[in-house]
């Protein structure tokens, strides 16, 4: 289409170019915004633990359900690490593609992982609106879709290893 040249935002024919800058920002902001979303529902899980009494003890005395809050913990510390990095090198101006989508696609799936044991360790509350796990959970299932699904960035970090 023709525009003034007083109204073209960026370079004359670099618009693609343009538009993947900005979609390493989204990417970024997705990736911030899933880690704390997962945060969220790693807390609500460990209180959850700490409150719920089975068999005389609460259920975080229950080492199956210590692994779980750990491999939680794992993933969350992963997700932020990776969102630090994505934002120190946004900041620099470095060429980020392929972090952006590495950042996105670990801490999506990292939260649905998270999302998935929150639903197991709050067991049948965790179906109810009493509790915001069933929310981290349908919001954790889009964020593989939205935003570049988690098989187009795997796309995209195979091209940067030159595949
Ligand atoms: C809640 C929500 C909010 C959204 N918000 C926005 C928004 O604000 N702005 C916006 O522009 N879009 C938005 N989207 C759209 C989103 O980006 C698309 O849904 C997403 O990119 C997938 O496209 P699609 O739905 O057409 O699925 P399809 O492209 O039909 O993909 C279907 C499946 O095929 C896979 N697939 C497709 N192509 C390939 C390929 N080349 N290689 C391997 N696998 C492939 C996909 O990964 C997926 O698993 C939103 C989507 C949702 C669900």
């Amino acid at each position: 289409m023709r525009v003034h040249k007083d109204d073209l935002l960026g370079q004359l024919n670099n618009g693609w170019k343009h538009l993947m800058t900005n979609l390493n920002k989204e990417r970024f902001s997705l990736a911030a915004q899933v880690t704390g979303a997962a945060q969220h529902a790693l807390d609500v899980a460990v209180q959850y633990a700490k409150d719920r009494k089975q068999f005389g003890q609460p259920i975080g005395k229950f080492q199956v359900i210590q692994h779980k809050l750990a491999d939680m913990q794992v993933a969350v510390h992963a997700s932020r690490m990776l969102t630090y990095d994505l934002a120190r090198r946004l900041d620099a101006k470095l060429d980020c593609r392929k972090e952006a989508s590495i950042a996105k696609v670990y801490c999506a799936e990292a939260y649905h992982r998270v999302a998935d044991e929150g639903m197991q360790i709050l067991g049948g509350y965790s179906m109810t609106p009493d509790f915001p796990m069933e929310r981290h959970y349908r919001d954790s299932r889009i964020m593989r879709i939205g935003g570049g699904s988690s098989e187009v960035m795997r796309t995209s970090i195979a091209k940067d290893l030159g595949l």
